[in-house]
């Protein structure tokens, strides 16, 4: 048996699609969605990540804007960034690109981010409203593993699913998004007993833990889905011939590069699973294309009221 894949790319592309009819409405009522961007200091991969997050406003005909404080920023001057981009018409989403500095209290400044430019969905104002099942802002990286699930057909309702991992900004909210769709939802964590056993009770499972390759074939009931939302990035060699032993093309990839992206789902799970998401082209491509989806969501909201009915 060998999994159907999940192309998060191509469902990307429908979204984008989408959204770019729903950016035109909004152009022809004189909003252009925009999105601010705060990288503060130099660390290279939040670099690259804001940048493709730039680019991907750019490709839709969002506004972007990019706003680079130093490294050596105090809390007290990121609170002001923080809250003159709240106070700007022009801006509908803030995101403030992590990890901070250390001398930077970070929860201060998420918590300083308005609400209704949350477009991260990290505000425990955003966090409550998901808790209690109201419309809202909700993290990027979930709401694309929601959008897998619907539009591949994956039917949640009564499903015991399983997610790895409990952090804030996945794990959690991964999980009540799956309640919400009226799934029986296991969480596990790194405390969990007879983690294998209890992963192999579920017909969709959610691995969201960044540990290379660990969910092996023997977690996996026959037939499931499979969602990888690891991204690790090996660079040893012996690790990387264990995990893909039977995968000469990505050990080609490998000695070509010298490191290899790899998820928290052993590939020899395509073996196993009825579907799966890749890594890298699975649950990656969602998370930008639900930030770019919910900073429309933020336009709409904030300034569709004073645009009239034409663009709800
Ligand atoms: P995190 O904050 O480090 O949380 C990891 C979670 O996994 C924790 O709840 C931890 O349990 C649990 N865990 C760790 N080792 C475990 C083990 N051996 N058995 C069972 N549970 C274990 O990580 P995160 O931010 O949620 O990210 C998770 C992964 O997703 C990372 O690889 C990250 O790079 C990736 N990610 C990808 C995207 C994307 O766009 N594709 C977006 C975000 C994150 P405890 O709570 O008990 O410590």
């Amino acid at each position: 048996m060998t999994a159907r894949i999940l192309d998060g790319n191509a469902i990307r592309d429908q979204i984008y699609a989408e959204l770019a009819h729903e950016i035109t409405a909004l152009g022809s009522a004189g909003i252009r969605p925009g999105l601010a961007a705060v990288l503060v200091g130099d660390n290279p991969a939040s670099h690259l990540y804001v940048k493709s997050k730039i680019a991907a406003c750019e490709k839709l005909g969002l506004a972007s804007f990019l706003i680079r404080p130093p490294a050596t920023i105090s809390t007290a001057d990121l609170l002001a960034v923080v809250e003159e981009l709240n106070r700007r018409e022009d801006v509908d989403g803030i995101l403030v690109q992590m990890p901070l500095p250390k001398q930077v209290d970070a929860k201060k400044i998420l918590d300083a981010v308005h609400p209704e430019k949350d477009v991260d969905g990290f505000h425990p104002i955003n966090v409550g409203h998901l808790v209690a099942g109201r419309p809202a802002l909700v993290a990027c990286t979930p709401s694309g593993v929601m959008e897998i699930f619907r539009r591949s057909g994956i039917a949640l309702e009564g499903a015991n699913a399983v997610v790895m991992g409990r952090s804030d900004i996945v794990g959690k909210p991964m999980a009540l998004l799956l309640l919400h769709a009226s799934a029986t939802v296991t969480v596990c964590h790194s405390k969990t007993r007879n983690l294998p056993e209890v992963v192999r009770r579920a017909d969709i499972v959610v691995a969201a833990m960044g540990r290379a390759a660990m969910v092996a074939p023997e977690y996996i009931r026959p037939g499931a889905t499979v969602i990888d939302v690891g991204q690790n990035v090996i660079t040893d060699r012996a690790e990387a011939e264990r995990i893909f032993a039977n995968f000469p093309e990505k050990l080609e990839t490998f000695a070509r590069k010298g490191s290899i992206l790899v998820g928290d789902v052993h590939p020899d799970v395509v073996n196993v699973a009825g579907a799966f998401t890749p890594v890298p082209g699975g649950v990656g491509p969602l998370t930008i294309a639900m930030l770019m989806s919910n900073t429309v969501k933020a336009a709409r909201h904030r300034r569709a009221q004073a645009a009239g009915a034409a663009v709800r």
